[in-house]
């Protein structure tokens, strides 16, 4: 019986878990939830799931919660204190990481530090802070298992293999919902449109970010920490159907790739059980039916993220914490309509480009950096950028 700590529970990637928790109860319990600002959903998983320990950011969000759940409420903590809690004292044996953003970053380390194995949904903590994470898992010996789609699949085709062989990853992108909209349509994007991703249904800054190709560019850092490659060995390929999730291309041509409809319980569920395999009642891939699979090049003019992603990345140092805090931002303000769509790359290059590269080596220059470029972009935003929808 695993024990899991879950951070982030009521969205795309907690919910999710859970469903897998619930159809394997002889192979999963939960010890501890953390949720925003969902106490609805957040109640409902309590009462189905009884961990001992629940955390949420706001603290009269935790007495509504404890008034809601009455007699049979768990312990439940808030704040910065709680989620931390949440991730490093619940006696879990595995934390899965799926808060959104940054605010991931302290509670996954905290995890870490507490030799705890993690279950990494949260790119932000990688992009952010790689070179302290990585540290970190070397120095505590625990498994830092990819959840998302891409990592998992390269996580997958490295196995039995010698990673000095690997000529380059192959990151697969779908693409997002504007692939094939021009330059000028780009200026015109609406959050709604941006909302409705063609393949994958998440949560609404990671669907943001599929639809600016930040996402992918934030993988390609993300893959760079998870997999010790540099970014000349990272390349990335469009391919619509979301159907082949990545590949190793290794140096005597062969490419070994993991393929699978898109559907993230797949990952999740392997990040969960390896070096077993879960039985998931999803349906099978049926490749005769889909007949044909696409690949192309990406665009670097119309979707300038995935550049500047590796631009940040040749920087080093605290650059792709500066990248990402940009990014969180501005699609923030997008969502807010504040912002257009194709002023979002606009915005983080300008903060790039204010915000010299410093060492990453520690929390704390990661955190000043992430705070610098936040105020930074916000500043920019309601002067040079805002107001251009
Ligand atoms: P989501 O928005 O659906 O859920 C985020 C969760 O974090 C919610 O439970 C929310 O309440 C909580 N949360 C948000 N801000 C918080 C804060 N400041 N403090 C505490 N809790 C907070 O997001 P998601 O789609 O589930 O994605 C979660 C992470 O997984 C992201 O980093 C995303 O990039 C990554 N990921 C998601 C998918 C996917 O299919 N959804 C795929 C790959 C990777
Ligand atoms: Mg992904």
């Amino acid at each position: 019986m695993k024990s899991l700590a879950i951070l982030g529970s009521t969205g795309s990637i907690g919910v999710s878990t859970l469903e897998i928790v619930a159809a394997h109860p002889e192979r999963f319990r939960v010890a501890a939830l953390t949720a925003g600002r969902n106490l609805t959903l957040l109640e409902q998983q309590v009462r189905a799931f009884r961990p001992e320990l629940v955390a949420v950011p706001d603290t009269v969000d935790a007495e509504r919660l404890r008034a809601r759940l009455g007699a049979g409420a768990p312990r439940i903590l808030s704040g910065r204190d709680g989620l931390i809690s949440c991730a490093a004292d619940s006696g879990a044996r595995m934390v899965v990481s799926a808060i959104v953003g940054a605010a991931g970053l302290e509670p996954t380390l905290a995890a870490i530090e507490a030799g705890i194995d993690v279950a990494l949904a949260n790119k932000e903590t990688l992009v952010a802070a790689g070179e302290v994470v990585m540290a970190a898992v070397a120095r505590h010996g625990i498994h830092l298992f990819p959840v998302d789609s891409e990592h998992s699949a390269i996580f997958q085709s490295l196995a039995g293999h010698r990673k000095d062989d690997v000529r380059r990853l192959i990151l697969t992108a779908s693409g997002g919902p504007f692939r094939d909209r021009s330059a000028a349509e780009l200026e015109l994007v609406a959050p709604a449109e941006a909302l409705a991703h063609p393949t994958w249904n998440m949560g609404q800054k990671i669907t943001i970010d599929s639809a600016t190709m930040m996402n992918k560019g934030l993988e390609v850092i993300e893959a760079r920490w998870l997999f010790d490659l540099p970014p000349d060995k990272i390349a990335v390929h469009i391919h619509p159907e979301s159907i082949v999730h990545s590949m190793v291309e290794y140096v005597d041509g062969a490419v070994i790739a993991q393929l699978g409809i898109p559907d993230m319980k797949t990952p999740i569920a392997l990040a969960l059980s390896w070096p077993e395999r879960l039985a998931l009642d999803l349906p099978p891939l049926d490749l005769c039916r889909l007949g044909r699979l696409h690949f192309r090049e990406p665009d670097d003019v119309r979707f300038p993220c995935l550049a500047l992603a590796y631009r940040a990345l040749r920087s080093g140092g605290t650059a792709p914490a500066v990248l990402n805090a940009a990014n969180e931002v501005a699609v923030e303000a997008f969502l807010d309509s504040r912002l257009g769509f194709a002023a979002i790359p606009r915005v983080i290059a300008a903060v790039l480009d204010r915000q010299a590269a410093g060492p990453a080596d520690t929390l704390a220059a990661v955190l000043a950096a992430d705070a610098a470029a936040r105020l930074t972009a916000r500043t920019l935003i309601a002067t040079e950028f805002g107001g251009s929808r």
